[in-house]
């Protein structure tokens, strides 16, 4: 199946299937979450590539999740 496909990077494999370990959430939807909702149901989580790394941006709160600078390194990832 394609969600089971790998890329082979340079030293080593990465999967492409979900191996987080720790989700990032916006604190501020954690401090909202309602009772009947996981925090993935309710998270409004956006991630996308900048001029300097990857951001994950919350949607509801219109602010930074995370942002990652690359500090202008390439790295090896699944697609
Ligand atoms: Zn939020």
């Amino acid at each position: 199946m394609a969600g089971e496909m790998a890329y082979i990077g340079t030293d080593r494999v990465i999967s492409s299937t979900n191996k987080i370990t720790s989700f990032s959430h916006c604190g501020q939807c954690m401090d909202e979450l309602p009772e009947d909702q996981s925090p993935r149901e309710w998270a409004q989580l956006e991630v996308g590539f900048t001029d300097i790394g990857i951001q994950i941006w919350c949607k509801r709160h219109e602010r930074n999740v995370m942002h990652v600078d690359f500090q202008g390194q390439k790295h090896p990832a699944s697609f």
